[in-house]
């Protein structure tokens, strides 16, 4: 039977990208680590391995924990009302974690446990290639950079070589601070034009890349 995840993938996705795809889901299925004995299942990535974005939360909660599906609880509503806003679906985009196994009772991340994870991550991105990575919340946020804070940096865009990343606070934050709310729904809205600025950054020179600043010129667009 097809799974879901299959079902969900667009038929142009070409087959490399989908045994590719297929691995890092098994891989991600068959690993131990030292969470997964306290979760009920590891939750691979989600969604179009074509997307031109990429969002990546910190890890499963309850609800994905139990249904094997990143982001599909209360934080996941949020996410897809505020995707439809700006005339995207979760099929359309492509979904995953920092981490793929539920801490103990939610708690934070530790170090050693996204580092446990990181190569997961990394494959996702080295075969999605995405235009933007928005990254959901601190964790997200410190997985990447580590010494930023995101009551700083949450709204606005940065490129790293030639990545372009655009930081958010986490929908779950929002559901707990109504006072987020607002703030997270006019990043996301921004979302569009980070996309359309991509467009027109000049290409990163290959001798460049290890040297760029941390923060890029499509900074100063938002
Ligand atoms: N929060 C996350 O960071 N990821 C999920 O998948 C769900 C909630």
């Amino acid at each position: 039977m097809q799974s879901k995840l299959l079902s969900i993938i667009p038929n142009s996705m070409n087959n490399d990208r989908l045994t590719t795809l297929q691995q890092i889901n098994s891989d991600v299925k068959a690993h131990h680590c030292s969470l997964r004995s306290g979760c009920i299942q590891a939750v691979p990535g989600e969604g179009n391995p074509n997307s031109e974005i990429i969002f990546i939360g910190e890890g499963p909660g309850r609800y994905e924990d139990e249904q094997g599906r990143p982001f599909v609880g209360p934080a996941g509503q949020l996410l897809v009302k505020l995707l439809n806003e700006i005339g995207l679906t979760r099929e359309s985009v492509y979904i995953t974690n920092v981490i793929k196994c539920r801490p103990p009772g939610n708690r934070d991340p530790l170090s050693e446990e996204i580092v446990e994870h990181a190569d997961f991550l990394t494959r996702e991105l080295d075969l999605i290639k995405p235009k933007l990575i928005v990254l959901l919340g601190r964790h997200a946020l410190g997985r990447f950079f580590p010494d930023e804070q995101i009551s700083k940096c949450h709204g606005k865009a940065k490129r790293r070589g030639d990545q372009v990343y655009f930081t958010i606070y986490h929908p779950a934050a929002a559901l707990h601070n109504p006072n987020l709310a607002a703030t997270l729904r006019d990043d996301f809205l921004k979302i569009p034009a980070v996309l359309k600025a991509i467009d027109k950054l000049p290409p990163v020179a290959v001798a460049t890349v290890k040297e760029a600043p941390p923060l890029s010129p499509i900074q100063k667009l938002f």
